[in-house]
């Protein structure tokens, strides 16, 4: 298997080139030159444990680039640090199916990816001899899946940016409680929006990159893709028989368009999914897209969702580039547009055939809590609030004989503030959470500029590491 970029300046690669790259080096994002199709084998997959499944998968994208024994225990690593013991568990709720993908370290589905991620990083850097530093812009949760997946490894330091007090309040102390020396949090004074744009400024700063040896840990990374894509299969598989179509529908509350598009992708390779609903909360540039054809920023607003607090999506990019049917130069023009305007139409160029699997919508801070209390008290089952903005969306999509599931994002216990907000007390409880309340924590606070940033990253692993720092003399 090899991968391309969507802006088509990169030679082939490997699965392994890919996932070091991170970004493209020509701006784009990768993907597969074509989806592996498993259309024909889904009665032998839904045999499988999650383990097993997510083996299958991932081995298709990976290709000869990992022996298997290899690449099986650095799955069956990852997914032994997931609380539950069938890693992601599926729950009857209501008329919905919950699935719940905050069983990892850090309580939010992107440990599902990021466990994974990790323990690549460190075979890569171990195999080639090589070391990382690792660079990333979280809205909250990317963050604190990405330290858990690298902290205390070897060959690799991580820089996690996050917005200044625009966090929730666990989010930060999962973030800056580890103080493991390769882990430097850094808290920029704007959004996240900003942070990803310093990022990608620095990523695309192509001499800065390899000179440092960056790395990108954001859902840019194919990796994360390909680990998000076996839960969309393991659903799907564990509930199509329920549903007289054979597909099921899922519901998954975006914000980057890195979860969906994982599902997207499953689709392509053949899983049983009849519909995506995509569920956007007030930031709803995506939700707006999907209706109108138009993408098109606006302002970011803080929500009780903050994860989903975006507007520019950067995955986004990858699923254009099929509805423009896989075209580098149409979409090479369109991101052009995208930079200078701040808005493109595409509704001409809509492969309809791609947009018909997805439907979306956008719910209200208002909307997220009435079915916090409503799920809380007709089910007794504790939505956290990005959950319950997809849960509230899949309500209006429920179709007579169909299933519908909804990907559950984070553990109720990281947004307490809103529980309370919508049950009159915080009941959301979980001990990984309250162990974080007397700890120490480390973080840099500065301004959401690049060259503060640059330089921080400059110092910082100059005396971190002292090779890298008579490297530096070198150079002067
Ligand atoms: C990151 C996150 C999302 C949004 O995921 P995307 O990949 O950005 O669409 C939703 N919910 C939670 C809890 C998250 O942490």
């Amino acid at each position: 298997m090899k991968y391309k970029s969507t802006r088509g300046g990169i030679n082939p690669i490997s699965f392994t080139e890919a996932v070091m790259m991170g970004l493209a080096s020509d701006g784009g994002l990768i993907v597969p030159e074509k989806f592996p199709d498993v259309g024909d084998q889904l009665d032998e997959l839904s045999l499988l444990t999650y383990p097993e499944l997510a083996m299958t998968i991932i081995s298709l994208f990976v290709g000869d680039d990992i022996p298997e024994k290899d690449l099986k225990s650095m799955i069956d690593i990852s997914y032994s640090t997931f609380d539950h013991d069938d890693i992601i568990p599926i729950q009857s709720v209501g008329d919905l199916h919950i699935m719940e993908l905050f069983h990892g370290p850090t309580l939010a589905f992107k440990d599902v990816a990021l466990q994974f991620l990790g323990n690549l990083f460190e075979y890569i850097l171990k195999r080639n001899n090589s070391t990382l530093n690792i660079l990333g812009a979280t809205s909250g949760d990317t963050g604190s899946a990405a330290i858990s997946g690298v902290r205390g490894k070897g060959n690799m330091n991580i820089f996690i940016l996050h917005p200044h007090q625009r966090v929730s309040r666990v989010q930060e102390r999962q973030m800056t409680t580890v103080l493991d020396e390769n882990v430097f949090n850094i808290a920029i004074q704007g959004t996240f929006d900003d942070g990803q744009r310093i990022i990608k400024a620095l990523f695309n700063d192509l001499e800065f990159k390899k000179e440092y040896c960056l790395g990108a840990i954001n859902s840019v990374n194919w990796a994360r893709i390909v680990a998000q894509i076996v839960y969309y299969f393991y659903g799907a598989l564990k509930l199509r028989s329920g549903s007289s179509s054979g597909k099921v529908q899922l519901c998954v509350p975006t914000g980057n368009f890195g979860n969906i598009f994982a599902g997207y992708a499953a689709t392509c390779m053949g899983a049983p999914i009849s519909k995506l609903i995509l569920a956007t909360n007030e930031n709803n540039i995506l939700a707006r897209f999907f209706e109108s054809g138009i993408y098109e920023k606006s302002q970011v607003k803080q929500t009780l969702s903050p994860s989903m607090d975006i507007q520019i999506a950067s995955n986004f990019e990858r699923y254009l580039y099929y509805l423009l049917g896989e075209n580098a130069q149409k979409l090479n023009d369109y991101m052009y547009d995208f930079d200078k305007n701040g808005t493109i139409d595409i509704r001409s160029k809509i492969d309809k055939k791609g947009v018909t699997t997805f439907v979306a919508k956008s719910g209200s801070d208002k909307h997220t809590l009435e079915m916090i209390k409503k799920y809380y008290e007709h089910y007794n089952y504790l939505l956290d609030p990005h959950t319950a903005i997809g849960v509230g969306i899949a309500e209006q999509f429920l179709e007579d004989g169909e299933r519908t599931l909804c990907l559950a994002t984070a553990h109720p216990a990281k947004f307490g503030e809103a529980i309370k907000q919508a049950l009159g007390n915080d009941v959301a409880i979980h001990d990984s959470i309250s162990a974080l309340t007397h700890l120490p924590t480390r973080c840099t606070i500065l301004s959401a500029d690049k060259h503060t940033i640059q330089s921080y990253l400059i110092e910082s692993i100059a005396s971190h590491n002292p090779n890298t720092k008579s490297d530096l003399r070198a150079h002067k």
